[in-house]
């Protein structure tokens, strides 16, 4: 057991970190005050360079201004990766905002009859077969899911794939689920 020198707490030798350069060949703070100091100066650092960015902006425009155009392959390197980061974050978005909306319209194929809960087939169906006009209005993907879950619409809910064809076709749902 060890005291730390830092939140004078007892502690079991596990709970500091390696140092050769100390006698018994451990640091004198645990790792817990490390990490709390870690992420202290991190933050402090942070803070630092936002002030010396805003009392410097004019410098770090004219600075930055010059970096690009000694380094316009970096440049070009840095806008591919933020179209590549861009692209991942969108996808990501798209994907979790409609597991939230398939959520909101319970999981699975409406038609009692069918109820295929294969995320992979569901698709979002307009009650009133007027999805080409709110798909005009409020675009597909991201920006159709961010309006569904904040609007929440009665007139929407999911449909199998084979439901929402043979509904769109007949104007009636297949009475026995087909694979
Ligand atoms: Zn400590
Ligand atoms: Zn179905």
């Amino acid at each position: 057991m060890k005291k730390c020198s830092v939140c004078k707490t007892i502690k079991s030798f596990e709970d500091f970190g390696k140092d050769k350069h100390n006698k018994n060949g451990y640091r004198s703070s645990c790792r817990e005050c490390n990490r709390l100091y870690r992420i202290s100066i991190k933050e402090e650092r942070k803070i630092y360079q936002a002030k010396q960015y805003l009392n410097n902006k004019e410098e770090y425009k004219i600075k930055h201004k010059e970096w690009r155009t000694k380094n316009p392959e970096k440049v070009k390197e840095g806008a591919k990766r933020n179209i590549k980061n861009r692209a991942r974050y969108n996808k990501k978005m798209r994907l979790t905002r409609k597991a939230k909306v398939f959520e909101l319209y319970g999981n699975k194929c409406a038609n009692i009859e069918c109820g295929d809960t294969r995320q992979e087939v569901l698709t979002i169906d307009h009650i009133n077969n007027d999805g080409y006009i709110q798909r005009k209005i409020h675009k597909v993907g991201n920006q159709f899911y961010s309006w569904i879950i904040k609007n929440k619409p009665i007139d929407l809910q999911l449909l199998c794939y084979n439901c929402n064809m043979t509904k769109a076709h007949t104007g009636k749902y297949p009475s026995k689920r087909t694979e």
